[in-house]
């Protein structure tokens, strides 16, 4: 079995860790983002940011934001 170094895990790092986080609601784990054509609003929303497939609903409550590693983006904390 190959011997696993930290050389190796270093080489995935980047230093734009900033985009590997994406904006979530505490309240409920729902995706949110800001809506420009909702006057700059937080809204919570279903779809991939990446795509503009994207569809803003309302849970009932205001988003809470907070931010979460993005799925599918390693993150490694150092
Ligand atoms: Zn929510």
């Amino acid at each position: 079995m190959p011997e696993v170094t930290l050389t190796a895990i270093d080489s995935f790092l980047t230093d734009d860790g900033e985009d590997a986080l994406e904006p979530f609601c505490t309240a409920c784990g729902g995706r949110a983002g800001i809506f420009t054509s909702r006057r700059g609003e937080w809204l919570h929303y279903i779809g991939e940011a990446d795509d503009s497939d994207v569809e803003p609903y309302d849970p009932g409550h205001a988003p809470v934001i907070g931010w979460r590693p993005a799925p599918g983006i390693v993150f490694v904390a150092r």
